[in-house]
């Protein structure tokens, strides 16, 4: 299996759609945001361990978020939850800059590790609770880890008709739910798609 078999896999099972997506997924290879003992599982539809409480995502949940994100060239992005850093590749390969905040010290060096040829992405060692208010405000938000609620300064930090995507409700079941700001009130759509993010420490 390659890369371009993990792609093509998830074009079939309909997770992307548009042609800059997929470009974009071409050009992330999964196997260099993936730990050595399990490369050979890089282009399974499946999450993997990263660390304590963190898992790269399953491909379909990136694929179906970052469609769903609908970032455009000149988006700055805000992404809460760096662990590989592979969410952030791909976005960075659709806009101008992508900001990450990650909790853990350990993760901050393995995606900065990954990450060193994407120079539009930034790693932020801090609270994404807090969202990264000195590079707001964000045309996008994208959150990796679950939450019960939108916390309010990712709202704050949010530009006025911009998305925040994020994985909200309890520890055993959320849903993807897209909110946009509109006239500065924020309007919710549940985008359908169950899931189980790693809660957001
Ligand atoms: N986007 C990642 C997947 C991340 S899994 C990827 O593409 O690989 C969720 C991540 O959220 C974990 O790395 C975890 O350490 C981080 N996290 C959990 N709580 C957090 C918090 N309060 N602030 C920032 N990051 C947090």
């Amino acid at each position: 299996m390659s890369n371009d078999d993990l792609v093509d896999s998830l074009i079939k099972m309909g997770c992307i759609k548009s042609r800059k997506v997929i470009s974009a997924f071409k050009k992330v290879d999964r196997k260099n945001f993936v730990p050595e003992k399990f490369r050979n599982l890089a282009y399974s539809d499946s999450p993997l361990p990263i660390g304590p409480g963190a898992t790269i995502s399953q491909p379909l949940t990136v694929a179906f978020m970052t469609e769903a994100l609908d970032v455009e060239k000149n988006s700055k992005v805000l992404e809460i939850g760096t662990g590989s850093g592979y969410q952030a590749a791909v976005l960075s390969k659709l806009c101008s800059k992508v900001i990450t905040v990650e909790i853990s010290p350990n993760l901050v060096k393995f995606a900065g590790k990954n990450l060193k040829n994407y120079k539009k992405v930034k790693v932020i060692e801090g609270e994404g609770l807090e969202g990264f208010e000195k590079e707001s405000p964000y045309d996008r938000i994208i959150s990796t880890a679950h939450v019960s609620e939108i916390p309010s300064a990712w709202f704050d930090q949010l530009k006025e008709n911009g998305k925040i995507v994020a994985p909200v409700g309890n520890k055993d079941y959320q849903r993807l739910i897209l909110f946009e700001k509109k006239k500065g009130k924020i309007v919710e759509t549940d985008l359908g798609f169950p899931c189980v993010f790693v809660p957001m420490k």
